[in-house]
């Protein structure tokens, strides 16, 4: 059967086994459908667009020196991939297309629509699950239902997983000696350049992690000012790296390392299980993606409309240090560390009672890992609303939290550099030593809130 794989948020090649099915099929061709204007309806921002621009560069050079030809065709929305597949199908007679499953609505609609057509013209299509290490749907509680609680669902994953030693597929390929290809490079607007898209500097990225860093993970993984954590987000959001080789990887090194759930270097796979857990959520309930509340005993929350509070969250000008740096670390890179996602999720949906769909929009409008599952995730977490949430009741204080994470204030000093001379006992709340000297109203933001009242008012909105 003439095959064809079609690249999706799965831009590798050795740990893609529906590539390597298709490969061991003998497909010679490939398609990727660039859908600028739905992205643009996703919020994707244009860092994880132009890093997705450079990956698909170098993946269309890598699979033309094995003598596969990699197409990258415009399709503006995803109701246009039908056409654009269909008629690439026509023209080379392609009667076998494979992709990996994508997990949310706008996708399972458009892979819908196409099975139905591809089934009236005889074209196969199947799909793989490669973008998690369980199934979706094979991870349930004794009444086969998902688990609306993470703990449990961790538990069975566990239950499932601890004896599999994982593996790889052999890649099936021969290099050609030659094998560049005269088509276009893509272009973006160079933004992500400080994220490496080669595979020999992902290796040495995963390799130093697992080396240096996994054991010390647990300690280390709040401190916002230091590399704790493995910063691998932007590629497996866009299936540049897969779990699956992640875990090869760390068991090459850690054997038992899914026996041993309690152990400090088990902390890092709970996060990977996190992820398995939002996406397998987010499969399984379709209003996430739909932007409603997980739990809908929150649907009566009055949320308030404030242009300039949302703003100044935005901006980093909330006049608490640690939220300004954090959305500073955001605007600026990119990216930004996992206690500070929680603090100004926090910040914005109880201190401000702002609803938490704009900041999951303002978030995936700037991250090079945006992903709406873990990112709907992660914003119905902190806003109460979502599955397994943190209790309503629970408001991260923004001062306390600043003490705690960044003692010294080196992370707040990094990104709002007008508080670089403030002592460390000022840095987590600086106003009152600032008006002390006469320079606050002209080197930082007032407080827009008041934490005290701020809670309150959050407590008694999420009571109503
Ligand atoms: P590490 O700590 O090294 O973790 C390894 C990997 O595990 C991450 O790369 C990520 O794929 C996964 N992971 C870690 N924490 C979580 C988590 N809480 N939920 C789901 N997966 C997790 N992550 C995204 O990938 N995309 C998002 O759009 C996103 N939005 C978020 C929004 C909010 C409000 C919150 C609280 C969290 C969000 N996260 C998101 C989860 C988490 O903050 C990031 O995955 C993490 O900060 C990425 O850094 P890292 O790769 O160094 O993570």
């Amino acid at each position: 059967m003439n095959t064809l794989f079609w690249f999706r948020r799965d831009l590798r090649l050795f740990s893609n086994e529906a590539l390597i099915e298709a490969l061991n099929n003998g497909a010679k061709k490939a398609i990727f459908f660039i859908c600028e204007k739905q992205w643009q309806q996703h919020n994707a921002a244009p860092i994880q667009i132009d890093l997705l621009k450079r990956r698909l560069n170098y993946i269309r050079e890598q699979l033309a020196q094995y003598a596969i030809e990699l197409h990258i065709i415009d399709a503006p929305y995803f109701a246009d991939c039908e056409s654009a597949l269909l008629s690439f199908c026509d023209k080379h007679q392609v009667e076998h297309v494979i992709a990996n499953k994508e997990y949310e609505l706008n996708e399972v609609n458009r892979d819908a629509q196409i099975l139905t057509k591809c089934d009236e013209k005889n074209i196969t299509f199947t799909l793989y699950e490669g973008d998690v290490i369980a199934p979706v749907g094979t991870v349930k509680n004794q009444s086969n239902e998902m688990y609306k609680v993470f703990t449990p669902f961790k538990k069975q994953w566990l239950k499932q997983y601890q004896d599999t030693h994982f593996s790889l597929l052999p890649w099936p390929l021969k290099k050609l000696a030659e094998g560049k290809t005269n088509s276009p490079v893509l272009k973006g607007d160079g933004s992500s350049e400080k994220w490496p898209v080669d595979d020999d500097s992902l290796a040495t990225i995963v390799d130093n992690f697992i080396c240096d860093k996994l054991s010390s993970y647990d300690d280390q993984r709040d401190i916002p000012s230091i590399k704790g954590t493995s910063g691998l987000s932007p590629y497996l959001a866009l299936g540049i790296i897969s779990p699956k080789q992640l875990l090869v990887n760390i068991q090459n090194r850690y054997p038992d390392i899914l026996t041993t759930s309690k152990s400090k270097t088990f902390t890092w796979i709970n996060e990977l299980i996190w992820r398995e857990f939002y996406r397998h959520l987010i499969a399984q309930f379709p209003k996430l993606s739909r932007g409603d509340n997980f739990n809908e005993k929150y649907n009566s929350v009055t949320w308030r409309k404030n242009e300039a509070d949302f703003k100044a969250w935005c901006e980093g000008k909330t006049g608490y240090p640690l939220v300004d740096a954090a959305m500073r670390q955001l605007v600026q890179t990119g990216w930004m560390h996992n206690r500070l996602r929680m603090v100004v999720a926090s910040f914005l949906t109880k201190h401000l009672l702002i609803d938490w769909r704009e900041g999951e929009s303002f978030f995936m409008q700037h991250l090079i890992d945006g992903d709406l599952a873990s990112n709907n995730g992660g914003w119905q977490w902190a806003a109460s609303t979502g599955c397994d949430a943190q209790p309503y009741f629970r408001v991260f204080n923004p001062i306390t939290q600043s003490e705690r994470f960044d003692p010294n204030g080196k992370f707040i000093r990094k990104y709002l550099p007008e508080l670089e001379k403030v002592p460390d006992k000022h840095i987590h709340f600086p106003h009152a030593y600032l008006g002390s000297i006469g320079g606050g109203k002209h080197c930082y933001w007032p407080a827009i809130v008041d934490h005290k009242a701020a809670r309150e008012r959050a407590i008694a909105a999420f009571k109503v």
